[in-house]
Formats: structure tokens, C-alpha cells, sequence
């Protein structure tokens, strides 16, 4: 099991007797002070992957992408606009699968991190990703069923909305991304829902 360090300093952590400076801060290492984790390795280990956060990216990504391409198509006119909406067209089909990587990635990483997944912080993010799995599903089959150019307006209020779950899913979870639980995990515990969640929800 490998043994750790803290910086004083900045609060880095780092495997013990690898750094002279911390890497992170540069103060000398005089300052660093040793480091039990409290987290068990198997968790540690998947949350050090960060898939839930390198995954969210593919969904913003492409919807920053949709949007760009539509307004384009609105200003633009001729040849041109018509190749911005072919991308449209595509990105709006990615976009739904997209998500479910991303929202899976998040039940996972919420559990892990959190050991429950009933708190008021993760029951706002499931329900705006849900919201956010709607919002681009409505995007894809007005998409498939519209005229391309008819239904730019719609796909442009649709991707806003799209990001703006986004930003607000990004801003909660950079949140949650500095706590973690200490102990191991229950994973029967997964689904078990406690009433004092939805008190809490009131606060
Ligand atoms: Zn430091």
C-alpha cells in the first residue's frame, strides 16, 4: 500500500519521498507532513480515473458545437450555411449518446465518492440530467422529422436550454468534485432512498 504526504502549505497530496518540492505549490518539502488516507484504494482508484468528469465534456462539447453551427446557419447564407447545418444535423445526433455515458459516469462516481446517492445535491444533478437526456432527445427527432432550416429556432432555444443544464450540472459537481467519504462502500446501499433526503431538499 503506498504511503503519502501532505503539503502544509497548499494541501497537495502526493506518494510519500517522491517530491523535493511540492510539485503543486513549490514550497520545500520540510513542510510536508505524512498522510493517511482515509479512503480505501479500490475507491480511490476509480475516482482517480475522473471519467465522470473527462465524459461531461463530449456532451458539452457538441452541444457548444450545435449551437455555433445554427447560429452560423442564421447569419450565414448560401452554399456555406448549408454545410453548418449538415454539422448540425450531425452533432444533433450525437448529442443524446452523448449523455447516457456521461450520466452513467455520474450515478458511478456520486456513489463512490459520496457512498449514497439520495443527498439533495445528487438528486438535483439526476434530475437535470435527466432534463438535459430529454432536451436532446427532442433535439434529435425534430431534427430527423423537421426541415433543416425551419427548425433552426427551435434547435437554438433547445441547445441553450441544453447548456444551461450543463453549466448548471459543471458548477455542482466542481462542488462535489473537493469532498469525498471516508470508509468503504455498501453497495447494496445503492438505491436505498431515506426520507430525511427530501426534508433536506426543503433547506
Ligand atoms: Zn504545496
Amino acid at each position: 500500500m503506498a504511503h503519502f504526504e501532505r503539503c502544509k502549505a497548499c494541501g497537495l497530496v502526493m506518494i510519500a519521498g517522491k517530491y523535493e518540492i511540492c510539485p503543486a505549490c513549490g514550497v520545500k518539502k520540510s513542510a510536508f507532513e505524512p498522510f493517511h488516507d482515509k479512503v480505501p484504494h479500490n475507491r480511490r482508484i476509480v475516482l482517480d480515473l475522473h471519467i465522470h468528469p473527462i465524459l461531461v465534456h463530449f456532451p458539452q462539447t457538441i452541444s457548444s458545437i450545435l449551437f455555433t453551427m445554427l447560429i452560423g446557419a442564421l447569419i450565414l447564407s448560401g452554399d456555406f450555411s448549408e454545410k453548418l447545418l449538415h454539422v448540425a444535423d450531425i452533432m444533433a445526433y450525437l448529442l443524446p449518446i452523448s449523455i447516457p455515458p456521461a450520466f452513467l459516469s455520474g450515478i458511478l462516481d456520486g456513489f463512490v465518492r459520496y457512498k449514497r446517492l439520495d443527498t439533495p445535491y445528487m438528486i438535483y444533478k439526476t434530475l437535470v440530467g435527466i432534463i438535459l437526456m430529454l432536451i436532446s432527445i427532442a433535439i434529435a427527432i425534430i431534427t430527423f422529422y423537421g426541415d433543416s432550416r425551419e427548425i433552426i429556432f427551435y434547435n437554438i432555444f433547445l441547445t441553450l436550454l441544453s447548456l444551461a443544464c450543463q453549466v448548471y450540472l459543471g458548477r455542482v459537481g466542481a462542488r462535489l468534485m473537493f469532498g469525498i467519504m471516508p470508509g468503504k462502500l455498501k453497495w447494496k446501499d445503492i438505491f436505498k432512498m431515506k426520507k430525511s433526503s427530501f426534508t433536506n431538499l426543503k433547506k
